[in-house]
C-alpha cells in the first residue's frame, strides 16, 4: 500500500490522524478543567492564600487525614511483600468478598464476591459501564445539573446523551415526568449520584423507590453512583439504591475515595444489585467481564488492604469525618445567606457540594456564572466552579470540605466581591 503522508504545500507532513467532528469530545468540559481555567484568572500578587472551594478533595487538610488503620494497612502490606504480583482481572477476590460484605450490611439480601468487580477508582466503575453499554443508537439518562465526566465518557464512546433535571425547589428530587419523557426504546440506563455531586442532597427512600419504579417501566437499569455513600449528615439517611435492586436492576458504583478521604489510592468497584436474576439474559455481566478483562487493575498492594480497611475503621472516624462536613455545611449554608446576589434552595445533607444561584440583575458587570467566577478569583483569589461545568448556568457549586477557617474566610471575601459589584 502507498502511504499517502505526502509533504503538504507549507512543508508540514500532512498526517492520517484528524481530530474531526465525531471525535470532538476530546475537548470536552471536565471539573479539573474548568477550575483550571478560573485559576488562570488567579492574581499573583494577592498576598492572600488561595481558598480553593472549587474542587472536592480534602485530602490535603490536616483535619480530613485519614484513619491510621487505612495507612498501616496499606504500609503492611507492602512490607509482606505478598502483593507485588498482578492482580486477577475482577479484583483480588478477598477484595471482591470484603466489598460484598460491605454493601450487603445496608441491604435486604447479601451480595457474593461474584457481583462485585474492582476498580481503579469510582471513576473507571463509570468507565466500564458507559463503554459496555454504548451501541450504535443507544442512549442514557443523566441527571442535570450532574458530574460532567459522565457526559465526556458517554460522548468518547458515542453514546447519546440525554438529561432530567434535579429540581431545586424539591430538595433536588428528580423530576421522574422528565425521565419518562427523555427516554425512548433506545434508552438503555439511567444514572443516579446519591448522595448528591454537585447538590449536596440525599435522596429519600420513597423517591429512590420512585425511581426504581419509573426505570422498570422503561426496562431500564439504575445506574447508582454512591461514591459519596455515608457522607451523610443531616436529617436524611443515606439508602443505597441496591435496596430497590429486585424491582430493578442497579449497578452500584463506589470507592474508598471519599468516605475514607483517600481518592490518590484509586480504589474503587462496581457492584451488580441484581438479586432477582433479570439481567441474566441481557449479556451485561458478560459485557462487563469482556471489557475488563483488557482493563487495567488498581495497584494488587491497595486491593489486599481493602478488606482490613473495610473490616476494621471505627464508627468514630466516620462520625468524626460526618461531624466536619456537618459543621462546614452549617457556616456556608449561614454565611450564604449573608450573601444576597446568591440564593440556596437548599441546606446541604450529603457529600462536600452545594449548589447556589446567582442573582444576576443584582450585579454590575458581571456577564455570568464563568464571569462571576474568574472575577472572584482575580480579585479575591477564591475559586468556585461555575454551574455552566455541571450544566447549569448562572449557578455556581461550592466545596465546603476544608478547614472551616478558610471557608469562613472565602464565604467573606466573596460577600466583599458581591458588595462591591452590586448594583
Ligand atoms: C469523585 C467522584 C467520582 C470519582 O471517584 P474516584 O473514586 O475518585 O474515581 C465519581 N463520581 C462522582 C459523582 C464523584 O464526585
Amino acid at each position: 500500500m502507498e502511504m499517502d503522508l505526502k509533504m503538504a504545500e507549507n512543508g508540514t507532513w500532512k498526517w492520517r490522524f484528524r481530530l474531526d467532528d465525531v471525535q470532538r469530545p476530546a475537548c470536552a468540559v471536565t471539573v479539573r478543567g474548568v477550575v483550571n481555567t478560573v485559576m488562570e484568572s488567579l492574581n499573583q500578587d494577592d498576598g492572600r492564600v488561595v481558598v480553593q472551594l472549587g474542587r472536592g478533595d480534602p485530602s490535603a487538610s490536616l483535619s480530613f487525614r485519614t484513619v491510621a488503620v487505612a495507612e498501616g494497612a496499606v504500609m503492611d502490606m507492602v512490607h509482606s511483600a505478598k502483593y507485588n504480583c498482578y492482580a486477577p482481572a475482577y479484583g483480588l477476590l478477598p477484595t471482591r468478598r470484603a466489598v460484598a460484605e460491605y454493601l450487603s450490611r445496608d441491604l435486604p439480601y447479601e451480595l457474593s464476591s461474584e457481583d462485585v468487580f474492582i476498580t481503579i477508582g469510582c471513576a473507571q466503575a463509570v468507565d466500564v459501564m458507559l463503554t459496555v453499554l454504548a451501541r450504535p443508537g443507544a442512549n442514557i439518562l443523566l441527571p442535570r445539573p450532574g458530574f460532567p465526566f459522565y457526559e465526556a465518557r458517554a460522548a468518547h464512546s458515542h453514546l447519546e446523551v440525554r438529561h432530567f433535571d434535579l429540581l431545586p425547589n424539591e430538595d433536588w428530587e428528580i423530576d421522574l415526568k422528565g425521565v419518562m419523557d427523555a427516554a425512548d426504546e433506545n434508552t438503555v440506563a439511567m444514572v443516579i449520584i446519591n448522595p448528591g455531586n454537585p447538590c449536596g442532597n440525599i435522596f429519600s427512600h420513597q423517591h429512590l423507590k420512585e425511581v426504581a419504579e419509573t426505570a422498570r417501566k422503561l426496562g431500564i437499569m439504575v445506574i447508582s453512583d454512591e461514591v459519596y455513600g455515608h457522607l451523610a449528615f443531616g436529617s436524611t439517611p443515606f439508602i443505597p439504591m441496591g435496596m430497590f435492586g429486585s424491582i430493578v436492576p442497579v449497578l452500584t458504583l463506589g470507592s474508598i475515595s471519599k468516605r475514607w478521604v483517600v481518592p490518590g489510592w484509586r480504589l474503587g468497584w462496581l457492584a451488580v444489585n441484581d438479586p432477582s436474576d433479570s439481567l441474566k439474559d441481557s449479556g451485561i455481566l458478560d459485557a462487563i467481564k469482556g471489557y475488563m478483562d483488557i482493563a487495567p487493575n488498581p495497584a494488587t498492594f491497595i486491593q489486599a488492604a481493602v478488606p482490613r480497611i473495610l473490616e476494621r475503621t471505627t464508627d468514630e472516624f466516620f462520625s468524626r469525618i460526618n461531624g466536619l462536613l456537618r459543621e462546614s455545611a452549617e457556616i456556608c449554608f449561614e454565611k450564604l445567606k449573608d450573601i444576597h446576589c446568591v440564593y440556596c434552595p437548599k441546606k446541604p445533607e450529603g457529600s462536600m457540594f452545594v449548589m447556589v444561584k446567582l442573582n444576576l440583575p443584582l450585579l454590575d458587570g458581571i456577564k455570568d456564572d464563568l464571569d462571576f467566577c474568574t472575577k472572584l478569583a482575580k480579585e479575591e483569589s477564591v475559586v468556585i466552579l461555575p454551574g455552566v461545568a455541571l450544566g447549569l448556568k448562572n449557578w455556581l457549586r461550592i466545596t465546603f470540605a476544608i478547614e472551616t477557617c478558610y471557608l469562613d474566610d472565602g464565604l467573606e471575601r466573596m460577600k466583599v466581591f458581591c458588595k462591591r459589584h452590586a448594583k
